[in-house]
Order: structure tokens, then C-alpha cells, then sequence
């Protein structure tokens, strides 16, 4: 039986044309798939356009917006796929991959580095990946680009300017297509019901530290009302710790006090963060710091933004974000 395929398109270099004063997204959903006919051919296909922007310019909200349009329309099709910008596609991709707990479908983000309309575009070989992850029915929350297909919360830009922007950061990538089929890696598959959970506290920042990091800014972070902190930490996980005026423990505790839950992660794009190996990490750790793991700093900034209207219980929290 043919697929349905729910297509949802938000704006992006995909959609673009230069309009006198840089690119802006300004093509059509439908005139996207009908610029590859390969697509009507693959499945049915109905349209959505969500929204038209510049992934630089999409929030959390959107984020929400995106969830619900598939979350509204779940019954009614076997997959869908949602063109984005790719510049914040790895943030919409590891929250949608957060918020649509145990997905029974598939939903595949896309974009391209170069608009549809350019004729060396990488748009349509992008799309045709997404829509045969689409209508695989594999489950899961996944992004499509130049031939890989990445889970949503393991995806990172990489390359502004490569075909190949994306990659997939300490997990082995889900699928790759040949050509002709997908060859598949071993995925999480949903463990129970879907259950999709649609709030998120936005209160939520990222800190990377560089040599002589004023400790003052953590703690105004703290009094912004800013109430999770991503600090991006040295190598395996080194933050400054010692008993210097530029120790970062005592703006640590002053956060943690005000309820900020702080997660280190690393500058290191590979391998993860590992507080426990260096004084300086164990330290951070003991004053209540969480570790982000093998996350991307995308990832935990999705994450932590769930937890955090999930609960106010530091416990709590910590157990989420493991
Ligand atoms: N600035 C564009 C965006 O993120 C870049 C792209 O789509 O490749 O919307």
C-alpha cells in the first residue's frame, strides 16, 4: 500500500532565494516536493507550511509548533518530514527528539546548504533521503542530509559550507542511503506507548569557558533568572577550580543555590565529558555540578530546557538529564 507522508516545510536555505539583499526563505511547500517528481512517485504526499524563516531566527516555541503539528496529525499519516534551515536544525532535531517520547513513526528533518532553486543543489537528493527514511516506518525522530541519516539528538553541523554539513556526534549514525535502499543501523526502538511531552522551560544557556573566564558571569546568568546552565568545559572536563580569585566553585555554589541546575559538557566535539578523571572536573562535581555525558551541547540544551518544566526537584532533574 502506498504511504501517507505528511510534509512540513518551515523556511531554510532549501526554500531560499536571494532577493536583493541575501538569501530568505520564500518557496512554497508544494513547489519544493513538485521540483522533485521523484517524491509523488514514492507516496502520497500533503502539505504543510508551518512556517517560512531563517532557522536563525526560530525559538523554543517553534519547537512546540512543530511537535503539535505532528502530534495533531499522528493518526493520520505514516510519516512525516520537515524541511528546516540547517543552521538550528540540530537544536529543533535533538527537541523534537526529546518531546516525541516513543514515536511510533518516522519524522525526518531536511534542508539543503544551497536553495532549491540553484541548480547545483544539494536540496533534492536531501529531500529524497528524508522521504524514503519517511516511509521506511523505521520509528524514531531522525535528520536526512547528504545521504545520512543521523538520530535527532546525535546530530551537529559540522561544516557551513561542505554538502556533507552534518554528522553524527558519539553515536553510530542510523542509516545511510546507497542509492538504492537504506542500510540501517541498530536504533532505539520506542520502549512503551507514544507519550509526547510538549512543555519546556526556555530559561536555559550555554557558558563556554575560555582561559580566565570572569566567574562574575556565571552569576549573572544566575540573576538573569536563568535557571539551566550548559557550562562548556576544557578537554575531558576541566573547569577552574583551584583556590584562585578565578576559581569558578564559588559562583558554582551561588548558582546552585538560586535552583540553577548546572550541566558541564566539553568544547571537545568528540568522546564526551568526563568530570571524574581530572581534580579540577572532580571538584565542579562535588560542588553539584551534573555531567552531559556523550550529549551534544544541542542535545542538552533541549534536554535540560524538558526537564527543567518537568520539575523543580534538583533529583528529579539529575535523574532526566542522565
Ligand atoms: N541560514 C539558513 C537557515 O538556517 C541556512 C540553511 O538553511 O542552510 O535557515
Amino acid at each position: 500500500m502506498r504511504k501517507k507522508i505528511c510534509f512540513i516545510a518551515t523556511g531554510g536555505t532549501i526554500a531560499s532565494s536571494n532577493q536583493g539583499n541575501g538569501f530568505m526563505p520564500s518557496m512554497a511547500a508544494e513547489s519544493l516536493i513538485s521540483a522533485v517528481p521523484q517524491l509523488a512517485a514514492m507516496c502520497d504526499i500533503d502539505f504543510l507550511q508551518l512556517l517560512q524563516l531563517d532557522s536563525s531566527n526560530l525559538v523554543p516555541q517553534h519547537w512546540q509548533k512543530m511537535a503539535m503539528a505532528v502530534i495533531s496529525r499522528y493518526d493520520d499519516y505514516d510519516g512525516f518530514v520537515i524541511s528546516h534551515g540547517t543552521d538550528t536544525m540540530a537544536y529543533t532535531a535533538a527537541a523534537l527528539y526529546y518531546m516525541l517520547v516513543n514515536i511510533g513513526k518516522p519524522v525526518v528533518l531536511t534542508g539543503s546548504q544551497l536553495p532549491m532553486e540553484n541548480p547545483k543543489t544539494d536540496a533534492k537528493g536531501n529531500l529524497l533521503t528524508a522521504f524514503h527514511t519517511a516511509v521506511s516506518g523505521c520509528p524514531g525522530v531522525f535528520l536526512a542530509f547528504s545521504s545520512h541519516v543521523i538520530l535527532g539528538n546525535a546530530a551537529k553541523k559540522m561544516y557551513s559550507q561542505e554538502m556533507r554539513a552534518f554528522w553524527s556526534i558519539n553515536q553510530p549514525e542510523a542509516a545511510f542511503w546507497d542509492g538504492e535502499k537504506l542500510i540501517w543501523n541498530e536504533i532505539p526502538l520506542p520502549a512503551g506507548p507514544f507519550h509526547p511531552i510538549i512543555d519546556l522551560d526556555d530559561r536555559v544557556m550555554t557558558l563556554k569557558l575560555v582561559p580566565g573566564t570572569k566567574p562574575e558571569l556565571l552569576k549573572m546568568l544566575a540573576d538573569m533568572g536563568y535557571k539551566g546552565i550548559v557550562l562548556e568545559t576544557f578537554g575531558a572536563g576541566g573547569v577552574p577550580t583551584d583556590e584562585s580569585p578565578l576559581s569558578l566553585l564559588p559562583a558554582i555554589d551561588y548558582a546552585i543555590r538560586k535552583g540553577v541546575t548546572l550541566v558541564c559538557t566539553t568544547q571537545c566535539t568528540y568522546d564526551g565529558v568526563h568530570l571524574d578523571t581530572y581534580e579540577v572536573g572532580v571538584r565542579a562535581l562535588q560542588h553539584g555540578v551534573l555531567s552531559g555525558h556523550r550529549h551534544t551541547v544541542e542535545a542538552l540544551v533541549a534536554k535540560l530546557m524538558l526537564a527543567l518544566a518537568a520539575s523543580d526537584d534538583p533529583q528529579v532533574i539529575a535523574q532526566m538529564m542522565k
